[in-house]
C-alpha cells in the first residue's frame, strides 16, 4: 500500500498527534511544517527568525519559504516511498506546487484526511496547550486568529481535494485511539 497522506485540519484538532499515531502504523515519516519551522526558530536559524515573525502573529509564513522547505524534505530518502504531512498544504499555492513536486516524480497523493471539530472544542484545546507548552501563538487572540486564517486559506483545499477523490474526513472529537482506527480504516 503506498502511502503518500496529507493531514489537514484546523489548529487543536489534533493533527501532530495522529500523524505521530499513523506514522509508526504506516512506516512513513511524519513531516511538520510546523515543527520544522518551530526547530529552525529555537536554533535561531535564518529561516527560523524569518517564519517567527509570521507565526507569532498567527499568519501563514510566505509560500516561497514554505514551498522549498517542503521541496528539500520531501527530497531526503526516508520520504522516497510515502509520508504524512502535517499542516502542508495550507494554500492553495500550496496545493499547486506539490503537485508540481510530486508530478516531477512521477508520485500523487494517495489520501486527504480531514480532521475535523468544532471550534469551542480546538479553542478550549488550544488554550489548554499553551498552559502546558508554553507556545508563543497559543493566546486566545491569536489561536481566534489563526482559526480565521485556516477558514480563509484553507478549509478551500477540502474542496479541491474532494473533487479528486481524495477526502477522507474524520471526526476528530472523541478517544485518541479511536481516532487512530478511525483514520487507519478511511484510508484502508
Ligand atoms: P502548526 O504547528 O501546524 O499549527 O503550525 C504553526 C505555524 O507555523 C502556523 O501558524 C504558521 O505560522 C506556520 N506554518 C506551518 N505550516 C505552514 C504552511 N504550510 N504554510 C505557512 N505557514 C505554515
Amino acid at each position: 500500500m503506498s502511502s503518500r497522506i496529507i493531514l489537514i485540519g484546523p489548529p487543536g484538532a489534533g493533527k501532530g498527534t495522529q500523524a505521530a499515531r499513523l506514522s509508526e502504523a504506516l512506516g512513513v515519516p511524519a513531516i511538520s511544517t510546523g515543527d520544522i519551522f518551530r526547530a529552525n526558530v529555537k536554533g535561531e536559524t535564518e529561516l527560523g527568525k524569518l517564519a517567527k515573525r509570521y507565526m507569532d502573529a498567527g499568519e501563514y509564513v510566505p509560500d516561497e519559504v514554505t514551498n522549498s522547505m517542503v521541496a528539500d524534505r520531501l527530497g531526503q530518502d526516508d520520504a522516497a516511498d510515502g509520508f504524512l504531512l502535517d499542516g502542508y498544504p495550507r494554500t492553495t499555492a500550496q496545493v499547486e506546487e506539490l503537485d508540481r513536486m510530486l508530478a516531477a516524480e512521477d508520485k500523487a497523493i494517495d489520501h486527504v484526511v480531514e480532521l475535523t471539530a468544532d471550534t469551542d472544542e480546538v479553542v478550549a484545546r488550544l488554550l489548554a496547550r499553551a498552559q502546558t507548552e508554553g507556545r508563543s501563538d497559543d493566546s486566545e487572540d491569536v489561536i481566534r486568529h489563526r482559526l480565521d486564517v485556516y477558514e480563509e486559506q484553507t478549509q478551500p483545499l477540502t474542496d479541491i481535494y474532494r473533487s479528486r477523490g481524495l477526502l477522507r474526513q474524520v471526526d476528530g472529537l472523541g478517544d485518541v485511539d479511536e481516532i487512530t482506527e478511525r483514520i487507519l480504516s478511511a484510508i484502508r
